[in-house]
């Protein structure tokens, strides 16, 4: 059944006018479909192309010549450089098909007109018509109720009128008669208007409408016909199966079919083939215990009273190490065999059919072998150690063992000198030095309590008279020492022991080793500190003597402290011994103490501070706000949890010694750090607003572009004084920034900062601030001043978006793709743009291409200085 039967009703033909706009609106919408996936197809061979270029960066240098993994990588690059140009060019044709599917919908839209108009045109005729018989049977009955009144009055006038004549009647005959008239002519015209409705309305059901009918099926299916076309074209450049795409991906399979593993390395091998190497040889160094007299033998265990527990506990460890082993290789042969152990402990394959499963039946076996030989290995390495503690115990027997303990043994063992390489003996002699001191003190009742209730006078030995008491004075006491190039006659001096040993000048706490070997320049400089070891605390003199050497001070079983020579009652004691009596500290060493090295100014005491309300949290420890009790000075205390490890505590306090030698009202002030007991802590000047990045998000309706410019200004100016002092800070971000009154903000958190012109990261990039750090770093580990130029742009940015995170929404590996593929964030509302361009150039890919922060200052305060001039 076609249109031209079908849809003659009105409705119908109402009905094909809205299909053909609901035909319109689906073409408009493909139109807008495919062209968005040429787009994406176009965008997508761009990646493509991107990816292709990233994945032929490969190392092209000797290492990997004749490799057929680099050939055949380097090959499939090229296919999918090659598939998106194709992408490209479909993408490409999409777009025509957009086009065609442009002009179908312009034709479509006329031919809907003309069907319009032309059923309009014939539909108006009949319509006419239908009005002019209305028209006409109206007058018809007009005329017929007149001629029906005339008739009737003619009647009464003519019964009335006695001759049938008069005036009046042929009056109204006349009238009658022309009524009549009227009426017949009406009658016929109804008649003829009506046979020629009948004969339109024929035609136009059964010739007009039907034809117009016919001809628009026939457009409308004419036009389906080339959307069809249209739509299989747009299908055909989308079709991945297609024979392009199909040959691109055999060529890909074809190059990665061609690597062959056992030919992989063929011309490798050739080039580096060496003979086996030449074992390496270990000896016993035996100048190490040229001047140790008797006990201590080259190659040969000691065993005595001060090794044997030690040992036996090695031989435990060892022996379950080896049966560990043992269980280890009894365990993967069952599991290999399938459940069965089997007596010579080798492994039987269990074969696989299919070329993959033999491989990895075969690599399997391979591991498992090689991690078996492992095993053997291990159990035999240790299988050794435990025959040689064993026959060592052994030959000592039931005897009693050997005093490892004469006196000049014992100190030989326990000093460590240039290091603490003894620590494992320390702990395990069943000597006195086994306790660290500090564990020795409190057992008797604490430091302070020994040091303090003594108050002994202590005499330099050559010098009989005055015993004058020390003062309690910190200013220099050790420093009135005279150099000992003077007579020693006249320098007299005398020791108060009555005070605590941290209040001594020369006493540093636990300040850093290499701290400590910064202060101590000449030979003879001398300090003493505290150091944490394994929980234990020890007390060490540090010396500067042919290098820095460092002693443990020893208790002894009385309670006293002594190196080699005579044991004190107090450590102060000891110490003005070994200056006073000018003998070596160890024979060893031949160090002697010279000078005391005093604490610096920056080295304040913790019972300084007063530690008074909690402000923030730092990665080492809480923040706090605290009093100077000298200076009444309100401060800002940095601590650092005492559970952390002694490498977490060097590096919180890397960021005093940096900040000590800075100054400027940009930069954090450091006041001093404490490091004479735990918690440590960093003194640093109180910043009243906290933390920037708190602070603009707390602030945001009240900040003015003009606050937020003088912000960056600032900071730009902190890190332009950092630059010129060869500082890099690695962690520049608004998280790390103060805020002060009048909102000036300056640097602070300098935990990650280097002092070096370019610093290169070796050791992995744990902890790195991904969002903040410029694509060098992150890609290669390098360091400059450039690189915090970039983070000063994202701090920028942080700073006009309010305290926004950067990126957001974005992981940070996928932020780091986007950096990579020249993405850059858009600009904070309301930013002036001179401000964003600014932001753009910092994070120039090419770190060369960034300005310095001297630069950098100089635009900001100029802009600044236009923005004030123009209110
Ligand atoms: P960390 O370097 O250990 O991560 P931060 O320097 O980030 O520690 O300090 C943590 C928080 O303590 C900061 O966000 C800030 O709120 C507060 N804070 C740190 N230093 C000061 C200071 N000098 N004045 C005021 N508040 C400070």
């Amino acid at each position: 059944m076609g249109f031209s039967s079908a849809l003659q009703s009105r409705a119908a033909h109402e009905a094909l006018i809205v299909r053909q706009d609901a035909e319109l609106r689906l073409m408009e919408t493909m139109k807008r479909s495919i062209q968005m996936k040429a787009k994406c197809d176009k965008e997508y061979a761009i990646s493509l192309t991107a990816v292709a270029q990233q994945g032929l960066k490969i190392d092209r240098a000797d290492e990997m010549q004749g490799s057929l993994i680099s050939k055949s990588w380097r090959s499939y690059m090229d296919e999918l450089d090659h598939q998106a140009k194709q992408f490209k060019f479909n993408a490409e044709q999409l777009e025509v098909v957009c086009d065609k599917l442009t002009h179908l919908s312009q034709d479509k839209r006329k031919a809907r007109k003309a069907y319009q108009e032309e059923h309009a045109k014939i539909a108006a005729r009949l319509n006419h018509l239908t009005d002019e018989v209305v028209r006409k049977k109206s007058e018809y009955q007009k005329h017929l109720e007149g001629y029906k009144a005339l008739r009737t009055r003619f009647e009464e006038n003519y019964i009335k009128a006695p001759s049938r004549s008069g005036r009046k009647l042929d009056d109204v005959r006349d009238k009658y008669q022309k009524a009549c008239r009227k009426l017949h002519l009406t009658h016929n015209e109804y008649v003829l208007s009506i046979t020629e409705a009948i004969e339109v309305e024929k035609d136009f059901r059964n010739v007009l409408l039907p034809g117009l009918l016919e001809h628009q099926q026939s457009v409308q299916e004419s036009f389906i016909l080339l959307w069809r076309n249209i739509l299989q074209e747009a299908a055909q450049y989308g079709d991945l199966t297609a024979d392009k795409y199909k040959e691109i991906q055999k060529r890909i399979d074809t190059v990665i079919g061609s690597i062959n593993p056992t030919e992989e390395y063929g011309e490798f091998t050739e080039k580096y083939k060496t003979s086996p190497t030449t074992p390496l040889l270990f000896q016993f160094d035996e100048t190490l215990i040229q001047d140790i007299p008797g006990k201590l033998q080259s190659s040969t265990l000691t065993v005595d009273n001060l090794t044997v527990d030690w040992l036996r506990n090695r031989l435990q460890e060892l022996e379950g190490a080896v049966r560990d082993c043992q269980e280890k290789q009894m365990k993967m042969i069952e599991h290999v065999n399938g459940g069965s152990p089997v007596a010579n402990g080798s492994i039987i394959s269990n074969g696989s059919n299919t070329s993959n499963g033999i491989q990895s039946n075969k690599d399997s076996l391979c591991r498992q072998s090689k991690d078996l030989n492992a095993l053997r290995c291990q159990e035999k390495q240790k299988q050794k150690l435990v025959d040689m503690i064993k026959c060592a115990l052994n030959e000592v027997g039931c005897e009693e063992l050997p005093s490892g303990c004469d006196d000049d043994l014992t100190l030989e063992q326990n000093f460590i000198e240039n290091g603490y390489n003894n620590e494992q003996q320390r702990s395990n002699s069943t000597s006195s030095p086994g306790l660290g001191i500090m564990n020795e003190l409190m057992r008797r009742g604490g430091v302070l309590t020994l040091l303090r209730g003594r108050g002994r006078h202590f005499k330099r030995k050559s010098t009989p008279q005055p015993a004058t008491p020390m003062t309690r004075s910190r200013q220099g006491r050790f420093n009135k020492l005279q150099p000992r190039s003077q007579s020693l006659g006249s320098l007299s001096i005398s020791l108060s022991t009555n005070r605590p040993l941290y209040e001594e000048e020369w006493f540093h706490g636990v300040l850093p080793r290499e701290e400590v070997v910064r202060l101590l320049n000449n030979d003879g400089d001398f300090l003493v500190r505290e150091t944490i070891r394994n929980e234990e605390s020890q007390i060490v003199l540090s010396v500067c003597w042919n290098g820095h050497k460092h002693f443990i001070v020893q208790t002894t079983g009385e309670g006293n402290f002594r190196f080699e020579g005579p044991p004190f009652a107090s450590i102060q004691e000891l110490i003005m011994h070994q200056y006073h009596s000018e003998l070596p500290v160890t024979v060893k060493s031949g160090a002697i103490l010279r000078r005391p090295v005093c604490r610096e100014r920056w080295e304040l005491s913790n019972d300084d501070v007063v530690l008074l309300e909690r402000i923030g949290r730092g990665n080492f420890g809480d923040v706090y706000k605290a009093k100077l009790k000298s200076t009444k000075l309100d401060v800002a205390v940095k601590t650092c949890r005492m559970t952390l490890p002694d490498e977490q505590k060097r590096k919180f306090l890397q960021e005093g010694r940096i900040l000590k030698q800075y100054d400027h009202p940009n930069i954090v002030k450091l006041i001093g750090i404490c490091v004479q007991k735990q918690p440590i802590m960093i003194v640093m000047e109180l910043v009243l607003g906290g933390s920037l990045l708190t602070y603009l998000r707390k602030n945001s309706n009240g900040l003015t572009t003009r606050q937020q410019m003088g912000m960056c200004r600032d900071a730009a100016a902190g890190m332009r004084y950092l630059e010129s002092k060869n500082c890099i800070h690695r962690d520049l971000a608004a998280r790390n920034c103060l805020v002060d009154l009048e909102h000036s903000v300056k640097i602070s958190d300098f935990g990650m900062s280097r002092e070096e012109e370019e610093y290169i990261v070796s050791d992995g990039m744990k902890q790195i601030p991904v969002k903040w750090t410029a694509p060098e770093a992150l890609n290669f580990g390098k360091y400059t001043s450039l690189c915090d130029v970039w983070s000063y742009g994202i701090l920028m940015w942080e700073i006009f978006s309010k305290g926004d995170t950067p990126y957001s929404g974005m992981t940070n590996s996928r932020a780091r793709e986007r950096i990579d593929t020249g993405y850059r964030m858009p600009t904070p509302k309301s930013t002036p743009e001179e401000m964003y361009r600014l932001m753009l150039q910092c994070w120039a890919a090419d770190a060369e291409s960034r300005p310095h922060f001297d630069e950098i200052y100089n635009v900001v305060d100029a802009l600044i200085l236009r923005l004030d001039n123009s209110h």
